[in-house]
């Protein structure tokens, strides 16, 4: 018995709007996701995409681990794909079905023929395979409001398929589907959760981390590696560009007033962000920032972040509590990774005392001190690049 993936659309089913187009780069992320498990073959029709496995020997839980963080994708099923004839569909459903049958008491059957050459109507076929089940496993009851589980039985053109319980899918929309935006990283647990949260809505996503060395660590390098590398299961390969920070936090340190440290470095960052950002044609820039999380996340102080970016700057998590961060990092499995002892630059130079407060025209007269746009071309331009990817 030959098993496939059927794969329900998620949201973008319900976009009028060239439905094709995501399709097809719902197709394109799943080949790519699946390269490494094996063969697959898509066959895309009426919202439902068929992943079929094109030799034998694949490690289907692998490809059902993987399909389950591919972004829009409502939801999907394990399926037994037999030929098209009521005995076999039967006899099929009780051996594919049977482990799932054993440990539940009720169940219901649903019938979808979108091949309507089929001989019997979509009652029929859920009486018969009803009845059968029944006889097979006298242990369960037909439920219909309420069943522990629903076999569904699909006609459709070259097999009939056979399913049990759905998995729930990842949601979103495919990732690319919303152009491309680069992801501002640390090693904390704030900034891999935004890029998750924005991978979800359809952006592909390119990574810039600031490093500081010798004030940050190869370790801390890698730390963020490990991170994109989660994310990336999730989002799809990751370019990274990796900037060397050194010498403008210790330009900042040593020519500008200690309270407002963090805002210029992250007026810098974001500067230096946007030019690489531009350069990989994304259009947006993604933090991980909260309000009132810390000094440089107060109102004023991202008033004057802001004050530096052309380009729109998404920071999903701005209304979120910590602990509702922490409970994404969990699902998705970087918090451990976070919570690793680590130096990011923006620890090593926290001033004592930073002003919560800062106004836009006293950041403006502390920069004169720096030579910014020296100073940004030149990280830039000193960016390297490393290619994530998790699988
Ligand atoms: P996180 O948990 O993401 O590190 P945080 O709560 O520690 O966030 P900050 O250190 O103030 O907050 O950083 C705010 C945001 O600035 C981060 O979410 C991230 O997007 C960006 N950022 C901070 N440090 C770096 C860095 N070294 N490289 C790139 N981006 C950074
Ligand atoms: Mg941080």
């Amino acid at each position: 018995m030959k098993e496939i993936i059927l794969i329900k659309n998620g949201e973008l089913a319900l976009k009028g709007l060239n439905r094709r187009t995501f399709e097809d780069m719902l197709v394109k992320n799943m080949r790519r996701r699946l390269e490494s498990v094996g063969k697959f073959k898509f066959t895309v029709a009426q919202s439902t995409i068929v992943a079929e496995p094109e030799n034998d020997g694949v490690d289907l839980d692998e490809a059902v681990e993987r399909i389950g963080k591919v972004f829009g994708i409502a939801g999907f099923s394990r399926a037994a794909a037999v030929e098209k004839d009521m005995d076999v569909i039967l006899r099929s459903a009780e051996e594919y079905l049977a482990p799932q049958l054993l440990t539940v008491r009720s169940f219901k059957v649903e019938a979808k023929r979108s091949d309507k050459k089929f001989p019997l109507t979509s009652p029929e076929i859920c009486r018969e395979t009803g009845g059968y089940l029944l006889r097979k496993f006298p242990h369960l009851e037909v439920d219909v409001h309420n069943p522990d589980i629903v076999v569904t039985v699909e006609i459709r053109d070259s097999n009939a398929y056979i399913h049990g319980k759905q998995i729930k899918g990842a949601g979103g929309m495919p990732t690319g589907s919303a152009g491309r935006a680069a992801l501002l990283i640390s090693g904390g647990i704030d900034s891999p959760v935004a890029g998750y949260m924005m991978a979800k809505r359809g952006l592909e996503l390119i990574a810039v981390h600031f490093a500081s060395p010798p004030y940050t660590s190869e370790r801390a390098e890698q730390k963020v590696h490990s991170l994109l590398k989660q994310v990336s299961k999730y989002s799809g390969r990751i370019a990274l560009f990796v900037i060397p920070f050194t010498k403008t936090q210790e330009l900042i340190k040593d020519n500008c007033p200690e309270e407002i440290f963090t805002v210029i470095m992250r007026r810098m960052m974001m500067r230096v962000a946007q030019k690489v950002a531009a350069k990989e044609h994304a259009g947006a820039l993604i933090t991980g920032e909260s309000v009132g999380q810390v000094a440089s996340q107060t109102m004023q102080a991202i008033a004057c972040t802001d004050a530096v970016c052309e380009m729109p700057v998404f920071r999903p998590l701005i209304g979120m509590d910590k602990d509702e961060v922490v409970a994404i990092s969990r699902k998705i499995e970087t918090f451990d990774i976070s919570i690793l002892p680590y130096e990011d630059c923006c620890t090593v130079f926290t001033p004592k005392h930073p002003r919560t407060r800062p106004t836009i025209e006293y950041v403006e007269e502390c920069e004169k001190a720096l030579e910014v746009d020296k100073l940004v071309e030149e990280a830039a331009e000193n960016a390297r690049f490393v290619l994530i990817s998790g699988y």
